[in-house]
């Protein structure tokens, strides 16, 4: 009876996620999810990728998880179409263009399906429901604080040389990184303590497309040849370790002394260069972790229960439900303690 499926509704909520026909249920417990990821801009991708297929399938769904790749946005945009007619019923998905999708999001939207923005936000757009990431923000301000730590722990007392990198502008998650990080560099900039030969400090003007490496080594290759002279580069914020090796190799071409690097993403070859004394830092966003969380919350909506958020994030339409893991920086002080949590990575840093 009616009341007899009201009571089940009120206090029959299971998070076993174990019966598709609770009345509680917000979807069959062997769903279809389909996970929508950007390209493999650096490991944290291809991690995803493994972990989202063993998650997923342990917890019983059937999942479809595809890059968008060199395709970029068109590509993303057909390969969510397809999981949309195919039936999923949640879309996780990391956007090449967090702008670029919002046919798709109505559409699903239109069909009853639950969209998470992955890592990335999902901008201007009023069709996304919730979203998880590591505090990008936080991420940004931990680099500009460690660059200016490394610089005076390597470097003796300033004025210092540094030049600034931006990651791919079509990422949602650029603008915080950069923004963070300049919330600690430019008072220093503006004191003098900090000086950008180049001088190009805007985030447009520091921009790397599509997170490409070759875009920084052609960039500072003529920085260095240009701005700099007999000048040394004392310091290179950088918003992750791809684009961070990129950079110190353009400074071992140009001759000059391994500048103080900042990085992100925990890379095997980046842990290999804090080891031995070359990169400065790197930021540690658990990917296991970040997977888990998002795999918690299409347990939860299958479940029928709203998914634990902790913070709203504006993306210029609304404020999405978030959840924030925090972001650990890692340098050659805390590295052999910070992967004890991950067996591949640990025997990286403890050999
Ligand atoms: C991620 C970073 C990554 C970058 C390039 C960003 O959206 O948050 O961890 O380094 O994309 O792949």
């Amino acid at each position: 009876t009616a009341a007899a499926a009201l009571a089940l509704t009120g206090c029959g909520r299971s998070d076993t996620g174990a019966s598709s026909s609770s009345a509680a249920a917000g979807f069959p417990a062997d769903a279809k999810i389909g996970v929508s990821l950007p390209a493999k801009t650096s490991e944290n991708w291809v991690l995803a990728e493994n972990l989202f297929n063993s998650d997923l399938k342990a917890a019983g769904f059937q999942p479809t998880v595809q890059f968008a790749g060199d395709g970029g946005a068109p590509a993303q945009q057909q390969q969510i179409d397809a999981m949309i007619s195919s039936g999923v019923k949640v879309l996780v998905i990391g956007a090449v263009d967090g702008k670029q999708l919002n046919t798709q999001l109505a559409a699903a939207k239109a069909a009853g399906i639950k969209v998470i923005a992955y890592d990335r936000n999902l901008q201007s757009t009023k069709d996304v429901d919730y979203y998880v990431a590591y505090d990008n923000f936080k991420v940004g301000e931990l680099q500009g604080q460690a660059l200016l730590d490394g610089l005076k722990a390597r470097k003796g007392s300033g004025p210092y040389n540094i030049e600034l990198i931006a990651g791919s502008n079509d990422d949602a998650n650029s603008k915080p990184f950069f923004e963070g990080a300049m919330k600690v560099l430019q008072p220093k900039i503006d004191d003098g303590t900090l000086k950008v030969l180049s001088g190009q400090t805007t985030q447009d003007q520091v921009a790397t497309q599509g997170w490409d490496p070759k875009n920084v080594q052609t960039r500072m290759d003529s920085i260095l040849s240009s701005k700099y002279g007999s000048a040394k580069l004392d310091g290179v914020l950088s918003p992750n370790d791809t684009l961070a090796r990129a950079a110190m190799r353009s400074a071992k071409d140009a001759g000059q002394e391994v500048p103080v690097v900042t990085g992100q993403d925990s890379e095997v070859e980046s842990l290999k260069s804090i080891l031995a004394g070359e990169q400065y830092s790197t930021i540690n966003k658990d990917t296991t972790n970040l997977v888990k969380a998002t795999v918690q919350m299409v347990k939860d909506l299958q479940a029928g229960k709203e998914p634990t958020t902790t913070a709203k994030t504006n993306n210029g339409t609304i404020d999405v439900p978030t959840q924030y893991l925090e972001p650990v920086l890692v340098t050659k002080e805390n590295i052999k303690d910070a992967y004890k949590n991950d067996e591949a990575l640990n025997k990286i840093v403890n050999p």
